[in-house]
């Protein structure tokens, strides 16, 4: 029976395809698909876990027998045949061989595909006895996990299958391999999310997080359809289920008619119809129609995003996120080597374009482990955070700081520092800065001249902007927690993702203050966050006098396409007017029918 679950729709676009349950604990689970002739060779990996765990338990078993009837645990010898009967549960061997054979799923994503089927199939048991064994299922699979690590035999490039070009029509009747995947999860965590950066899946949903959670933002850089905070999915949506994504419009829509899903196989080729005629501007200059030159830069994660962002037209990266090098190491930092030469590949990458790198910004919802929340403090997204952290553990920062440095000597490099908001902390990060110059002409190891440049994302920093200009050379507008911070809105949370709202006339006054007394000084300032990629924002930023955008290289051509529909003449009256407005989102709209 056809369904819709509604949420927030974070990345544009349409993916039809099959759902993949992914509990949250186990999304770092491989997932890639093997080759045909490999398929004897998983089965046979799951099985040697499997009988790798068997032989475990009943050596464990064989030293219980071994103890006298007082000290042998009588709970502990019940619960290990118990594991030993899940172990060698038909169904789960059955299915773990159905999804490796005909779906060609490699041996780890088989095993935690068929423990969702089964966990859904034990949460629907009556008897409270048996539905308390799901725990024990789970439970022996990650031992099979645990013991098939290292087996891998080999990894076929990930490939994003049918992708956006999925013809549902054929996809009906080829039910078998070639079929996209849509993954649906309780939660993401944007370690998570970089994972799938290359990944198999055409489409996300998750239960939870907002718009500008750091997941969604991920799923935006990926430019692939996304859904967040679509509340019970991952509850309601069964494993294989079929679902269309519309990330445009934030909906989920589980077992499509074929009425619908030629409605939505329209959609998606509209959608690509339009990248296509897009693709046209790509060489064409961000001008407006008075001549205002706009910079249109990109915000990436990892170095080879500089590829991405260059071929999207970029002018230079005005965020690279560094924290994505910090995330999902067990809580091995990277050293200053390692972290030289990503900065290095990043701005090499650009070719003699900016790169803006701003310091490690961890915390809140980008914890560095996916496994490690923040559940000791209550409001993490007002704890040890960005410039905070790094300020609690110089030895990082200074680390970090180096590498940064090197790397400027490679090309032009620009240093941001996310969340300052008090002098105190401005005066260390720059004494910070001047220290790790120091120890590298101490160490006698080359370094280049940065710009350096302060986040204006705390309204407490938009609120002491000569303090910022007199020491910064660049401004960048964080819009993104500048919101969260100014309506005292969790960003991530999907329950109050309705009033997290870009045109609150407090948002816009501080965005408006910050362009202005940049201008004024001649200090050049850029917006980076969400705002800056939506088209939405395009004129009314414009409006405000920015001229410096900085977005995922695949919002740069939209952007660009309103950008030279527009003349900053006519805007600037108009900007004023949504600015001052009550309810500045209606005096929007009113421009937008004009
Ligand atoms: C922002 O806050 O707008 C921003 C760009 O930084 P981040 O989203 O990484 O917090
Ligand atoms: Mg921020």
């Amino acid at each position: 029976m056809t369904f819709s679950i509604y949420g927030l729709a974070v990345s544009r676009g349409v993916a039809i395809g099959r759902a993949v349950l992914v509990a949250s604990g186990r999304v770092d689970v491989a997932h890639y698909f093997v080759a045909a002739h490999e398929v004897p060779d998983e089965i046979a990996r799951v099985r040697a876990g499997r009988d790798a765990v068997v032989e475990e338990i009943q050596r464990l078993q064989g030293s219980i027998s071994r103890m006298g009837p007082r000290e042998a645990p009588t709970e502990l010898a019940a619960l290990l045949d118990v594991h030993l009967m899940l172990l060698q549960d038909e169904e789960l061997e059955r299915g773990v061989k159905h999804w490796i054979t005909d779906r060609l799923y490699n041996a780890e994503w088989a095993l935690t595909t068929q423990l969702e089927v089964i966990s859904r199939q034990f949460d629907d048991m009556e008897d409270p006895y048996l539905r308390e064994r799901k725990a024990d299922m789970e439970q022996i699979c990650e031992r099979v996990l645990r013991a098939m690590k290292g087996t891998q035999t080999s990894v076929v490039p990930p490939v994003v299958r049918g992708g956006r070009k999925g013809h549902q029509q054929d996809l009906l009747l080829d039910d078998t391999v070639d079929v996209p995947l849509v993954l649906v999860a309780h939660d993401l965590s944007p370690a998570d999310m970089l994972q799938f950066k290359q990944s198999v899946f055409a489409g996300f949903i998750t239960d939870v997080g907002g718009k500008t959670s750091h997941t969604a933002i991920v799923a935006r850089s990926m430019d692939i359809p996304a859904v967040v905070g679509a509340r019970t999915c991952s509850q309601l949506v069964r494993q294989d289920d079929w679902v269309i994504i519309d990330g445009d419009a934030g909906v989920v829509i589980v077992d499509p008619s074929p009425i619908i899903l030629a409605e939505y196989g329209f959609k998606q080729r509209q959608g690509e119809l339009e990248r296509g005629r897009l693709q046209r501007l790509l060489h064409t200059p961000a001008v407006t129609m008075d001549e205002e030159r706009v910079q249109l830069l990109a915000n990436i994660e990892m170095p080879d995003d500089a590829q991405t962002a260059l071929q999207a037209g970029a002018l230079g990266v005005g965020l690279f996120r560094s924290e994505f090098l910090f995330m999902g190491r067990q809580g091995k930092l990277p050293g200053e080597e390692e972290q030289y030469l990503a900065y290095r590949k990043a701005v090499e990458g650009m070719q003699g374009l900016p790169v803006t790198i701003r310091t490690v910004d961890v915390g809140a919802d980008k914890p560095l482990d996916a496994s490690v929340h923040d559940d000791a403090h209550l409001n993490p997204a007002l704890g040890l955070r960005a410039i905070r952290w790094s300020l609690a553990d110089p030895a990082m920062f200074q680390t970090q700081l180096r590498a940064i440095l090197r790397a400027a000597s490679h090309g032009k490099v620009r240093l941001l520092v996310p969340m300052l908001a008090h002098a105190t902390e401005i005066r260390q990060t720059l004494a910070h800065i001047d220290h790790a110059r120091a120890q590298l002409d101490s160490r006698c190891v080359p370094y280049g001249r940065v710009e350096l440049g302060a986040m204006i994302e705390i309204p407490a920093a938009a609120l002491s902007l000569p303090l910022f200009l007199k020491h910064f050379d660049f401004l960048s507008i964080g819009t993104n927690d500048l919101i969260q911070y100014t309506l005292a809105i969790d960003r991530a949370d999907e329950s109050v993702a309705h009033l997290y709202d870009p045109l609150h006339p407090a948002v816009l006054r501080l965005v408006a203050d910050t362009i202005v007394q940049c201008r004024a000084q001649g200090k050049d300032v850029s917006v980076c966050g969400e705002m800056a990629g939506d088209t939405t924002f395009t004129r009314l930023l414009l409006g405000l006098g920015l001229r410096s955008f900085s977005m995922h290289p695949a919002q740069i051509l939209s952007v660009k396409q309103e950008i030279l529909r527009s003349d900053t003449r006519k805007l600037q009256e108009w900007a004023q007017r949504v600015r001052t407005a009550d309810d500045p989102a209606a005096v929007l709209l009113e421009e937008g029918q004009s």
